[in-house]
């Protein structure tokens, strides 16, 4: 049987991406031929950098991964999925809470388009590192060098400054 071609797209905000994004980013690479990091607008979430500053960020830590690339979509993921004709989701799991919500997205996007979604757990280090967290810790002058990137850093810093 011939080996099938699988496309994932990784799904978030990205509001900054943190290491915890970038460590699920560098294992699905090696689980899918193509991965596209996927950035969108959340309707909820108060938004510290626009899509296109995110995109512009995660592409200069991922431009030099094989078979990862990275863009900005509107509306639903599974809309954006199936335009992309995506045979996958792929998104990252911290703990028991994200589970219960995860789990949730995830059978409504299969009820309603069929697609599939793979879980990728954070390594322990990152277990409890989140977006939101990151900008509130920035906000008080906390280090977060262990992280985010130098790069994502020095973009919180100017931003928080402009503010
Ligand atoms: P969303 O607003 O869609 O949850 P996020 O940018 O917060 O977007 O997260 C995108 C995906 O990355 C989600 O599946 C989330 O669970 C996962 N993720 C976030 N932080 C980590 C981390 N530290 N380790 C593993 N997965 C993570």
């Amino acid at each position: 049987m011939a080996k099938k071609f699988v496309r994932a797209i990784f799904p978030g905000s990205f509001d900054p991406i943190t290491n915890g994004h970038l460590d699920v980013i560098h294992r699905g690479m090696k689980l899918f031929d193509e991965l596209v990091v996927a950035v969108g607008r959340s309707p909820i979430k108060n938004q510290l950098f626009t899509p296109e500053e995110r995109v512009e960020m995660i592409e200069e830590l991922v431009h030099d991964l094989p078979g990862v690339s990275v863009e900005a979509f509107e509306g639903l993921t599974v809309e954006y999925a199936a335009g992309r004709k995506a045979d996958v989701i792929l998104r990252g799991l911290r703990s028991l809470t994200d589970v219960q919500y995860e789990f949730q997205l995830a059978m409504t996007n299969r009820a309603v388009t069929g697609i599939e979604t793979i879980f990728i757990m954070t390594s322990e280090q990152y277990g409890f590192t989140s977006s939101t967290l990151i900008r509130e810790i920035a906000s008080l002058g906390g280090d977060l060098s262990n992280l985010i990137p130098k790069s994502v850093q020095e973009r919180l810093k100017q931003r928080l400054n402009e503010k």
